[in-house]
């Protein structure tokens, strides 16, 4: 058996991070920054006033009530072709720009109308309700730095700047394959033996969230033929993927092709990695396409992504922070367990209590007791012991966007 640690190392060191390409903007949510966004603009471009009102000169209403003569009306989107004077008003809309000689604007709701003539009662002080050029970026400035990953309201403001296209590193092309003579897909009535394939779901799910879209490669027999034919496409011309992730095969079984197969295409490491569950993982290259062997068992083939498979997407996809985020929790019950020289990974429900978190077992922990792990939001990280007790501090890893944001909050 190998240390998790140096399992993790082996698989990031040949995942390397893509190169970076021009994007249309629209089409980059989730994606990372692969260089700085600069502004060419003032936003906003102009003095505008953050209310419908009037705009005035502040000085004239030093003394109120004052009565002020509109001359005229400035929608959003015009551009007044007249100077204020002293003892005049205009008329203005949310997001117009100032006439020449305003200086402040009153808001609708604080003055009087009658025909031509408005009264303010307050004194209103310079700059009043006036949004200023550049008060949220200023030409020349940086927006957003190199690493950043653009989320819904990035987006927003690339569009506010006139940023169509942007330098990211691209989205990856992940294919994922469920192997085993076992698995039926659907609703079929099931056959003496056969179970339904899980882990092709869970995974093209994991991909999504971590944004991207998976290939989904199918459903494969034990046949060394079927296997390789997969592969090979998997791998190569066209239908090429950046990543291909299968699942089942890998561990001493007489059925275990896709060890065969993978040895004869690629460059392959078979790692019995000191952890539980997911302890088989196959990994290395074929055609410089990484390729992740996951062990069958539905949790197992979770965990080893958590653990394995979404660290390396992160470090291709540019992310800076590739782990997961790790905090500390106190256990609200006991979580045993027995010694036997590996790290073990219990599926546990986090929640914050009393400004702190605390954890309890998910349910059962058989690796494939999948429902336990679908109750499950974080993993514990048991290190080879017994376990630990209520009361404890044990390690947690967060599982799911909720937990993050649980954590960041
Ligand atoms: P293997 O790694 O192929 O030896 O499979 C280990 C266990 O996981 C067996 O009980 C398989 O039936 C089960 N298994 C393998 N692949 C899947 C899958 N895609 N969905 C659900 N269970 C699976
Ligand atoms: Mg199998």
């Amino acid at each position: 058996m190998i240390p998790l640690e140096q399992a993790q190392e082996y698989v990031l060191q040949q995942c390397a991070t893509g190169s970076p390409k021009r994007r249309s903007s629209r089409s980059s949510l989730g994606l990372v920054l692969a260089e700085e966004v600069l502004t060419a603009e003032d936003v906003p471009p102009f003095d505008n006033t953050a209310m419908d009102g009037f705009a005035i000169r502040s000085e004239d209403t030093l003394e109120t009530p004052k009565t002020l003569e509109i001359v005229g009306t400035i929608a959003a989107g015009s551009t007044p072709n007249f100077t204020l004077h002293s003892g005049q008003a205009a008329r203005i809309m949310t997001g117009a720009p100032l006439p020449v000689g305003a200086d402040s604007v009153v808001m609708v709701e604080l003055t009087r109308v009658e025909g031509n003539y408005v009264t303010i009662e307050k004194v209103i002080p310079e700059g009043n309700h006036i949004r200023r050029a550049g008060e949220d970026l200023q030409a020349g400035q940086v927006v957003f730095k190199k690493g950043g990953v653009l989320t819904p309201t990035h987006l927003g403001v690339l569009a506010s700047i006139g940023c169509t296209q942007v330098s990211i590193f691209p989205p990856l092309k992940v294919g994922v394959v469920s192997t085993g003579d076992e698995l039926v897909e659907g609703e079929v009535p099931l056959q003496p033996g056969q179970i339904r394939d899980s882990n092709r779901h869970s995974l093209l799910a994991l991909l999504n969230d971590l944004g991207l879209e998976g290939v989904d490669l199918g459903l494969i027999p034990d046949e060394e033929e079927a296997i390789e034919e997969v592969f090979r496409s998997a791998c190569s011309g066209e239908s090429r993927c950046d990543v291909v992730i299968s699942s089942g095969g890998v561990s001493m079984g007489d059925f275990d092709f896709v060890k065969v197969v993978l040895d004869r295409l690629g460059d392959m490491r078979w790692m019995q990695v000191a952890i539980k569950p997911a302890k088989p993982l196959a990994f290395g290259l074929v055609e410089n396409v990484p390729v992740f062997g996951l062990p069958g068992n539905p949790v197992s083939s979770i965990v080893s992504f958590e653990l394995f498979v979404r660290p390396a997407l992160r470090k291709m996809m540019g992310h800076t922070d590739i782990w997961s985020s790790k905090i500390k929790a106190v256990a609200e019950s006991p979580i045993s367990r027995r010694p036997d020289e590996k790290t073990h990974f219990a599926r546990v429900k986090v929640s914050l209590a009393d400004g702190g978190y605390k954890v309890q077992s998910a349910g059962g922990q058989g690796s494939h007791q999948l429902s336990a792990m679908a109750e499950a939001n974080a993993l514990a990280v048991l290190p080879d012991g017994n376990g630990v007790e209520s009361g404890d501090v044990v390690e947690i890893i967060l599982l799911h966007q909720l937990t993050r944001d649980l954590n960041a909050s």
